[in-house]
């Protein structure tokens, strides 16, 4: 069976050693970067940063929270991005991992058309066309190790693994953070392998957080029917808890 990662951001302290993990792994450069009232740099993905540990104040419950939320790309179970591409040679989903991997051969595709169709607005252009997100650290799994950004999350709160235990551990982690957060939910679980668990409601940590929550256009909109087609009644239910 295929993995999954578990990103439990209940147990997230906003460290960012799996951003900067990330970034050397694939020796990745730095961004120049600047102050805009937050502690969040940079302000967002890019060709150059798969991984960005987004952060969010929030007033919840009259309570001022500091929310964080490491966001990569999910690796959808059914990717709209492959299917919008429509060619293997240059988006394909690794049948032993279920990493969802992008080529150079990507900068042939209609770079526009596949990032509205991604309901998480992950890809990230080049100059030169070429388009680029997380590859779930995919030489690393192959190999036994974990992926970066996994290994180097001092909280646990990057978790990876064969799904169903990820899954498992997800519901496990799901009846501890609702023992203190009644809000508490698991994100879009069945049609994604990077699973967040979060203490309030998605729309609080980032737009793009949850797929329906997304601000959609046409193709965004046609790559949500199609992911949550056959998932949509075990989907509502999940969010009503
Ligand atoms: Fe593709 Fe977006 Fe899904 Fe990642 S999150 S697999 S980029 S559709
Ligand atoms: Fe980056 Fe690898 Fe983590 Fe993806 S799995 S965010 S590529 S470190
Ligand atoms: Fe959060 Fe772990 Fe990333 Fe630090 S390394 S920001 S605790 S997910």
């Amino acid at each position: 069976m295929a993995k999954s990662f578990l990103i439990d951001t209940t147990l997230c302290t906003g460290c960012r050693g799996c951003q900067v993990a990330c970034k050397q792994w694939h020796d990745l450069p730095a961004e120049p970067t600047q102050n805009m009232g937050s502690f969040q740099n940079p302000q967002d993905l890019s060709f150059t940063t798969y991984k960005l540990v987004r952060m969010q104040e929030q007033v919840v419950g009259n309570k001022l929270r500091w929310l964080f939320f490491p966001e990569q790309c999910r690796h959808c179970i059914d990717a709209p991005c492959e299917a919008t591409a429509g060619e293997p040679t240059a988006i394909f989903t690794d049948p032993m991992t279920g990493a969802v991997l992008y080529t150079a051969i990507t900068k042939e595709l209609p770079a526009e058309e596949i990032i509205e169709s991604c309901p998480y607005n992950i890809p990230r252009m080049a100059p030169d066309g070429t388009l680029a997100k997380c590859d779930m650290c995919q030489d690393r799994v192959e190999n036994g190790l974990l992926p970066a950004c996994v290994k180097t999350c001092p909280t646990g709160a990057m978790n990876f693994g064969e799904r169903d235990e990820v899954v498992e551990m997800a519901n496990k982690h799901l009846m501890m953070a609702r023992k203190k957060f009644k809000d508490a939910n698991l994100i879009d679980v069945d049609t994604i392998r990077v699973i967040y668990l979060v203490a309030h409601k998605p729309e609080l940590y980032h737009d793009f957080a949850m797929a329906s929550n997304a601000e959609i256009g046409i193709t965004r909109h046609m790559a949500l029917q199609r992911m949550f087609r056959p998932f949509k009644r075990a989907g509502a239910q999940l969010m009503r808890g």
